[in-house]
């Protein structure tokens, strides 16, 4: 009890019936009473020491915990003082009984959860949100076009999309400059806003697209009259600095009553209407129409070649180290698809991973991904090549991620290649896992079960996981690479790095820096406790054979970074390194 109460992590306190403090340990003094003793506290109330609200609200879950007995557990509260910033706490509040079991008063542990709770709070804002115009994103706008169609299911109707592209917004920008262009966009969202309904959703995907989601519509409503408003609304003079700008848009929209189309095809329609727009001399809407608008060719075209590309043999795995930051150690190696086409030449993840998604062929690339790390890891094994602890990191696209099959997939590459299972480690993005768990959390836990490793990839990037976190059981953290790049920048991300860290090691996480280019970025990341790095300044993502010279090399990383710097086995050749490799902290 003593050390308890000395301790500087718990805030810990005993009341009596009348919610006056029996005793406090010294964790809760510096935290709500600092330069108090517990002399002085002891006989006080909480209307003495936090403000009359807060106090209000702590005594009457102490009024109830004493009534029924029953505690009350991690209850997420803002704290406020008469004299400071509020805080946000986690409080469990318990009867406190004498030896025959009477209730005497309560006692209660309380933990300081701001920093979690803003960050939370700026991830989801930030995740959601554009941050030009404060409009929702892609993110929240496939996360509610995906609700409106379902909503379908319910209730027959139908659900329009429409793709909104200001025409020549690059002369705005290149003329007036940013800022004006920044307020254009700004007053776009806010007009768009106007024409929409209450349930409507305008969301900004980035430079000057918009997109109007109609939720829902009837049988008989007439979009055409929609697109027009909107096509005027843009139209009307609008006025920055006492300038008068005159700016039109290109409208592409798309309706569908299709409860399972899929939301990014819908948004892909909308997109090829509106280029269709464009085309027939912009200031103008255009509905889609599947007999018009074929497909873009080149990515049908790559649709049906990347079809044969398994068979032919035309993919081949890179691997990208990791390396840990204290001692700047190699801890394991990231395998990455590649596509080696006949005519293209090598074609990253980026530019047919989505593809292979739509065509159902992810589930054949992304096994053959993992037998091959695994022959591989197999073979590095019995050449004499790895650690105990060097760990291959598979991706594995969110939708097989509902599919049963994938554990014993799974299952059976380690038994063909005879590699114990914390040698593999799962990569999942948080992207995959918005919405309900469901099936998915089920997959995930017998995977776990096998003993694999499992890594939430681009954390930062989606935004439900937060909630899920804990559920998840994930063993990894992997921070995505945009956050990484803002570093330094003086953003408010060194803060949600450092909150997600933190939150991550209490959860029993390892946390892993994606995308490291720069050896500030590397510098900041040791400085914020972060304990895996990944990216450019160690090493681009190397065949086989340059993994196993890291390995034998004294200098790790140093190798890392001049081997990259000569030969640049990605063949793309787009990467920059910083050369100087030098080992972490
Ligand atoms: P990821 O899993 O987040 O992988 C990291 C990506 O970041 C890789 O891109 C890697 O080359 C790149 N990268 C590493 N260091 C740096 C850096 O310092 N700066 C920058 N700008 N980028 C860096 P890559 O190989 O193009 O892969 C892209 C994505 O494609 C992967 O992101 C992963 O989500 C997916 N992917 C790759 N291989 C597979 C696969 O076999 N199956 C599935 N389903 N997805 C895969
Ligand atoms: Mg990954
Ligand atoms: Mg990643």
């Amino acid at each position: 009890m003593r050390n308890l109460l000395a301790s500087p992590d718990e805030r810990l306190w005993f009341k009596d019936l009348n919610s006056r403090f029996l005793l406090v340990s010294e964790a809760w003094l510096a935290a709500a009473a600092p330069g108090h003793s517990i002399e002085q506290v002891v006989g006080k109330t909480d209307f003495d020491i936090f403000s009359r609200p807060h106090a209000a609200a702590a005594f009457a879950d102490d009024q109830s915990v004493i009534l029924t007995g029953q505690p009350i557990v991690a209850k997420v509260e803002r704290e406020t003082f008469h004299d400071r910033p509020d805080t946000w706490v986690s409080t469990t509040k318990m009867p406190l009984r004498d030896e025959r079991g009477e209730i005497i008063g309560t006692w209660g542990i309380a933990r300081d959860v701001t920093a979690q709770i803003a960050a939370e709070q700026a991830l989801v804002q930030q995740a959601l949100h554009d941050s030009v115009t404060g409009l929702p994103n892609r993110v929240a706008l496939m996360d509610r076009l995906q609700q409106a169609l379902v909503a379908l299911e319910r209730r027959p109707g139908r659900v329009g999309l429409m793709f909104i592209d200001v025409d020549d917004f690059k002369d705005v920008n290149d003329a007036f400059g940013h800022d004006v262009g920044d307020r254009v966009l700004v007053e776009v969202g806010r007009r768009l806003g106007e024409v929409a309904r209450r349930a409507d959703t305008v969301a900004r995907l980035g430079g000057d697209e918009f997109v109007l989601l109609l939720s829902y519509l009837h049988e008989d409503a007439d979009v055409r009259l929609i697109c027009d408003r909107v096509a005027s609304a843009i139209r009307s003079p609008l006025s920055v600095d006492a300038r008068q700008l005159h700016i039109t848009g290109s409208v592409g929209v798309v309706v569908t009553d299709d409860p399972l189309i899929d939301p990014g095809e819908l948004v892909r329609r909308a997109d090829i209407a509106m280029y269709g727009a464009k085309r027939a001399g912009r200031n103008r809407f255009e509905v889609f129409n599947a007999e018009t608008h074929v497909p873009t060719a080149s990515r049908s075209g790559l649709a049906v070649e990347l079809a044969g590309a398994i068979e032919r043999s035309e993919l081949f795995v890179l691997y990208q180290p990791l390396f840990r930051l204290d001692d700047g150690s190699l801890s394991g190696a990231e395998a990455l698809v590649r596509w080696r086409n006949r005519q293209r030449g090598v074609i990253l993840p980026a530019d047919f991973i989505s593809i292979a998604e739509e065509r159902g062929l992810i589930g054949q690339i992304d096994s053959f991904v993992l037998n091959e790390a695994c022959r591989q890891v197999a073979a590095w094994e019995a050449d004499g090549d790895l650690s105990e602890d060097f760990v291959i990191s598979v991706n594995v696209s969110g939708r097989q991620l509902r599919d049963r099959e994938l554990v014993d997939r799974v299952a059976a590459a380690l038994e063909r290649h005879a590699i114990a299972p914390s040698r593999l480690c799962l990569e999942v993005t948080e992207t995959a896992l918005i919405g309900e768990l469901g099936d998915a959390s089920r997959v995930l836990e017998s995977l776990s079960a096998l003993g694999v490793r499992l890594a939430l990839d681009d954390f930062g990037t989606g935004y439900s996981t937060l909630v899920h976190l804990q559920q998840l059981r994930a063993d990894i953290l992997k921070i995505d690479r945009t956050f990484i790049a803002r570093l330094g920048t003086g953003s408010r991300d060194r803060d949600i790095i450092a909150a997600v860290t933190a939150m991550a090691h209490a959860l029993g996480m390892t946390v892993v820096g994606e995308g490291i280019e720069t050896d500030s970025q590397l510098d900041s990341l040791v400085a914020l406790d972060c304990d895996e790095g990944q990216g450019y300044v160690f090493a681009p993502p190397l065949g086989p054979a340059e993994i196993v010279a890291l390995r034998h090399s004294a200098e790790g990383r140093a190798t890392a970074a001049s081997t990259a710097n000569r030969k640049h086995a990605d063949g793309v050749g787009t990467h920059q390194h910083s050369g100087a490799g030098r080992p972490a902290g």
